[in-house]
């Protein structure tokens, strides 16, 4: 059962923009569980600043962010906080899934263009190129690592249906935002994502 419908819903593998003031949260919901969204951040007024997942995981010292965790742009300011988080699992080390992901990871001879080009869609009006795109914070992705060679494995999501997690603007941004559209990284099920943007002093 998939939770009701909120504010927002991105439609399964596709994606959004839109723009968050600083002090806004948004809040990224998993109404079926075990789907991801892929979220992109770039100062709404230096679009050459984005969210950066190299500086961001190198000053947190993890791999695994979760709640009080700030993400850095490229420039080590912060751009949003995570400040909710329900599941605790996420991942900032992938690429956003492409039609070269499907192509060479899955075979696929007519690929989706995947999270990337909907991401490049809908990142275009606010004057973003595909070149722009960097590693996405994948909320609710599940790749896990072996400490001993390196190995990562796409792994089901921890979410279940109603997971969330909340991040508040400490820039005005602009936000890229999608219902992944990889197989490996959903269970192999395609869902959608909802959301929903709150004052700052809204209740969570
Ligand atoms: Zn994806």
């Amino acid at each position: 059962m998939c939770e009701a419908h909120p504010t927002g819903e991105i439609p399964p593998r596709s994606g959004v923009a839109f723009t968050l003031d600083r002090g806004q949260r948004l809040t990224v919901i998993d109404p079926c569980g075990e789907q991801v969204a892929d979220l992109l951040a770039y100062n709404r007024h230096d679009i050459g600043e984005v969210l950066s997942s190299g500086r961001t995981l190198d000053y947190a010292s993890r791999i695994y962010l979760t709640t009080g965790d700030p993400l850095y742009s490229n420039r080590s300011n912060v751009l949003l906080t995570i400040v909710a988080d329900t599941v605790g699992r996420h991942d900032f080390l992938l690429t956003p899934c492409s039609k070269d992901t499907f192509r060479i990871i899955y075979g696929d001879t007519d690929p989706h263009r995947g999270c990337f080009g909907n991401l490049a869609a809908a990142l275009k009006p606010y004057g973003i190129g595909p070149d722009q795109i960097p590693v996405a914070f994948n909320c609710f992705m599940n790749v896990p690592i072996d400490a001993a060679t390196g190995a990562i494995t796409v792994a089901p999501p921890l979410s279940r249906a109603g997971d969330h997690i909340t991040f508040e603007a400490q820039q005005d941004l602009v936000i890229g935002l999608t219902a992944c559209s990889a197989l490996q990284s959903n269970n192999g099920r395609f869902k959608p994502i909802h959301y929903r943007i709150d004052p700052a002093t809204a209740a969570l």
